[in-house]
């Protein structure tokens, strides 16, 4: 695709140019820290912010969405009919404004998990409504991330256009066609030059050494650490200290796991299926029938979480379960954070740095 720029000055009104035609969200400032919301005027969009408490997955999985509406109604024959009807709600044009690149490996992760094997129709239409707009980082958002280590430093392809800050302009790489198109339709952008791209070169290989490493080894080790620290005594320790409050997996950009509920109406007839952020850190998760639980302690769910972001998530879909983001440890109020969590298990196995 192509390279484009547009100077700085020209955001607030390429942002008014979209709100006509989208919905924009973006992040912005908010009483507790950055989130990802509502853009009423480009004023609002904080595009230098540090991080979000959520990430931008709400858009493509609402904490709580109904898939579809059910009925028992008789048919023309007076006989017992079920009518379900798939509910596809406030899904419309979204420009998502200002995805970090960790945020938007989550969404590549996403993509894989929600149209790997089964299609996951609801999260199709609202991906497919829905342009990301992402910003390089030029520096770290705070000491809780970690995404160096992670290799989420770049944008990864799911972007329909991803802009870098370079000083007085904003270079803008066109993911897609249709990025593309958004960008030339909304904003007077121009054609990047040779002396240009050079430029950019520069600002993208001078952000390398504002970040720092967190894990003592290398993200390709960490499913051979999982394995074999299956058994380790660290998972008791941190089973000891979690409040399983679950507020590590809400925050997660990752996290995808969901409750499925009926609600029924007072007729007993009419009802929705609706479904609804879970987290395996909560000790019903694993609640089945007959009372039994498959995880009942704290020290298997909180393994449970660490082997899925390290190690079960790659091995179904090639990718590994963690960006690096840090939100897992900016929530956590015990201090559970996933580099403690594998530098101490490193240590518990007695790893060698390349081991
Ligand atoms: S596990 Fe923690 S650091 Fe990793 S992606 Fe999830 S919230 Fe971010
Ligand atoms: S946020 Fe911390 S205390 Fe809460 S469930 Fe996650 S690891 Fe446990």
């Amino acid at each position: 695709m192509s390279l484009y720029m547009f100077p700085k000055e020209k955001l607030a009104a390429f942002v008014e140019a979209l709100l006509p035609n989208y919905r924009v969200v973006g992040p912005v400032q908010t009483e507790y820290g950055y989130a990802f919301d509502d853009i009423a005027s480009p004023e609002q969009l904080q595009l230098d912010y540090t991080t979000t408490v959520l990430p931008p997955k709400k858009y493509f999985l609402p904490q709580r969405e109904v898939l579809f509406n059910f009925s028992n109604e008789a048919d023309d024959q007076g006989q017992p009919h079920l009518d379900v009807r798939p509910v596809y709600a406030d899904v419309e044009p979204t420009v998502i404004f200002g995805v970090h690149t960790c945020d938007m490996n989550g969404i590549m992760l996403y993509d894989k998990v929600f149209a790997e094997g089964y299609k996951d129709e609801h999260y199709a239409a609202r991906r497919e409504q829905t342009y990301v707009i992402g910003i390089e980082c030029l520096r770290p958002c705070d000491s809780a991330a970690f995404c160096k280590d992670m290799g989420t430093l770049t944008a990864p392809p799911v972007y329909d256009l991803h802009m870098t800050d370079v000083g007085d302009y904003y270079m803008v790489d066109a993911g897609t066609g249709r990025g593309e198109q958004l960008l030339l339709d909304h904003v007077p952008a121009t054609m990047a030059r040779k002396e240009d791209i050079q430029q950019l070169g520069h600002v993208l290989s001078a952000k390398w050494p504002n970040f720092r490493m967190r894990l003592k080894m290398s993200k390709d080790q960490t499913p051979s650490l999982l394995t074999l620290g299956y058994r380790a005594k660290l998972w008791e320790e941190l089973g000891e200290k979690c409040l399983a409050c679950g507020s590590c997996t809400n925050v997660c950009p990752t996290c995808f796991c969901f409750d499925v509920q009926d609600e029924l109406d007072i007729t007993m007839e009419n009802g929705a299926r609706a479904r609804i952020w879970d987290s395996c850190q909560l000790r019903e998760f694993a609640l089945v029938a007959g009372g039994h639980n498959f995880r009942e302690t704290k020290a298997s769910r909180v393994r449970h979480r660490v082997m899925r972001k390290g190690k079960y998530i790659k091995q179904v879909h090639g990718l590994l379960g963690c960006t690096g983001c840090g939100r897992c440890e900016r929530a956590c109020l015990v201090d559970i954070t996933i580099p403690g969590t594998l530098n101490a298990l490193s240590d518990e196995m007695q790893l060698e740095p390349g081991d």
